[in-house]
């Protein structure tokens, strides 16, 4: 069997009529790395396949199915790096709850993916030891921060990967990379074992080629976890049930003008999404069209929520606790200041210093409690929308994957790629990235449903009916 490209569903059936074992289906996905990783650079590191431990049965829902993980969630004792050097040799002593559900129902972790350092930023370019590439055009970013996830996913090494997304992260990599990003409901999914970034928007999200295979690896990790307490008490459930190819009866489709026709959208993403929305009309789907006016507010109350979350998150890596240490320092406070100067890039101390602005005495007012107000109509203007519509369809991204160092000069234009995709972390509801064309040049374009609080099921059902009328997600880069 071809194993590069086959999603988790034709993989269980190879697995189950014994087309394929679980060490040749192991060996293949470490084969197709090592043939492919060393161009496309998603992986920070491979497991040794000795180490790679295969199901003893066949009982777990992803039994023996390859997967690479976000290297900021914990693998018990495999590194743990977040793509910084501050955490170059760190290796974790637990398995995160998301992990330990993996390995209960016998996927096969292969290794650690690639990332902005410490999920901040939005092409992967900040982590500290690689630049990851699209799969499309390898002269052009994956997006970010889960890069790495999104790439090996769309170049056909694994059918599935973990990423995390605090205002983006999964969708917008998905979208460049042209596959499926899911953000779940804040609290469906435990962080417990998630390095935090922001963790009032933190989640650990799926990628996948497929919305089946996309709503199966959900299933697998979702669910309350007594580790924490922000987890929802949910039972556990499958979120492929409702996955037939149609469309709830009288689904009302918000669509968000004032992102759609926003200043800056390429022409082709607008066209394409135009598109999407007839598939929905013909499928029967009311078309509402809409505004969201404080979604305009969104990518700047994030900017303030998020940096000032993670200069407080990030004081913990201080040289005494977790991996670096300045070992020539001669007191404490040196030794703080120069571990933090060497392990920590640039952009992870930018945001420690806006972070710690935002936040202090004299500034606080103005900045983050005025950014919590925001946050606050956000989400009753999301929850009144939702009165009227079932769902809202947007862009991903107003413009295709980028090229390396385009946004060097100009951070305010990579700020600006969290602008759709982060109003969803702010309210706390879940939301879809799937494929739905190319740009002329050739690189993928993505569009998300959002849905209200747990909502993951109606989302899943409407993403797997528009997949099942096109043909975007059996589209693969050349070369792979
Ligand atoms: N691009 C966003 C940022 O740089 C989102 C990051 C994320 O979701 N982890 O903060």
């Amino acid at each position: 069997m071809n194993f590069a490209f086959a999603t988790i569903k034709e993989l269980r059936t190879a697995l189950r009529n014994k087309q394929l074992s679980y060490k040749e289906l192991r060996d293949a996905c470490l084969a197709r790395f090592a043939q492919h990783d060393p161009t496309l650079e998603s992986a920070l590191e491979l497991f040794d396949a000795q180490s790679i431990e295969l199901p003893t049965n066949d009982d777990g829902i992803l039994a023996g199915i390859p997967g690479i993980i976000k290297d900021n969630i914990s693998q018990k004792d495999r590194k743990l790096t977040c793509a910084s050097k501050i955490l170059e040799n760190y290796r974790a002593l637990y398995d995160a709850t998301a992990i330990a559900r993996l390995k209960k129902e016998g996927a096969l972790l292969v290794g650690r993916a690639n990332m902005d350092e410490f999920a901040m930023g939005s092409s992967t370019e900040t982590s500290a030891f690689a630049k990851t590439k699209n799969p499309w055009n390898l002269s052009r970013v994956p997006g970010g921060s889960s890069g790495g996830s999104a790439a090996a996913v769309a170049a056909g090494l694994v059918p599935w990967s973990l990423g995390s997304s605090t205002g983006g992260s999964v969708r917008q990599p998905a979208a460049f990379c042209g596959i499926v990003g899911f953000k779940p409901t804040y609290g469906l999914v435990s962080r417990y074992g998630l390095v935090a970034y922001a963790s009032s928007l933190d989640q650990i999200g799926v990628c996948t080629r497929t919305v089946y295979d996309n709503a199966l690896v959900l299933s697998a990790i979702a669910g309350k976890d007594a580790r924490d307490s922000s987890t929802l008490d949910c039972a556990p459930q499958d979120f492929t049930q409702s996955l037939d190819g149609s469309i709830k009866p009288r689904l009302k489709i918000g669509i968000v003008e004032n992102a759609l026709h926003a200043d800056g959208m390429h022409p082709e993403i607008v066209a394409a999404i135009e598109s999407a929305i007839a598939v929905y009309e013909r499928m029967g789907a009311e078309i509402v069209r809409l505004k969201l006016p404080t979604l305009d507010y969104s990518a700047a109350t994030y900017f303030i929520i998020s940096r000032a979350e993670a200069a407080s998150n990030l004081a913990r890596f201080d040289g005494v606790r977790y991996g670096v240490r300045d070992k020539n320092a001669q007191s404490l406070d040196a030794l703080y200041s120069s571990t933090r100067s060497l392990g920590f890039g640039d952009e992870v101390k930018t945001r420690i210093m806006v972070g710690n602005y935002v936040l202090s005495a004299g500034h606080s007012g103005a900045f983050y409690d005025n950014a919590k107000k925001v946050q606050r109509l956000m989400r009753s203007e999301f929850a009144d929308t939702f009165k009227k519509v079932d769902l809202l369809l947007m862009p991903t991204h107003p413009t295709p994957a980028f090229s390396f160092g385009a946004f060097d000069h100009d951070k305010l234009q990579m700020d600006l790629q969290d602008y759709f995709t982060c109003a969803a972390n702010l309210a706390g509801i879940p939301a879809i990235s799937l494929p739905c064309g190319f740009v002329s040049e050739g690189l993928p374009i993505g569009f998300q449903l959002v849905g209200p609080h747990v909502s993951e099921e109606l989302l899943y059902q409407t993403a797997h009916a528009y997949e099942q009328q096109t043909a975007w997600h059996t589209m693969h880069p050349e070369g792979f």
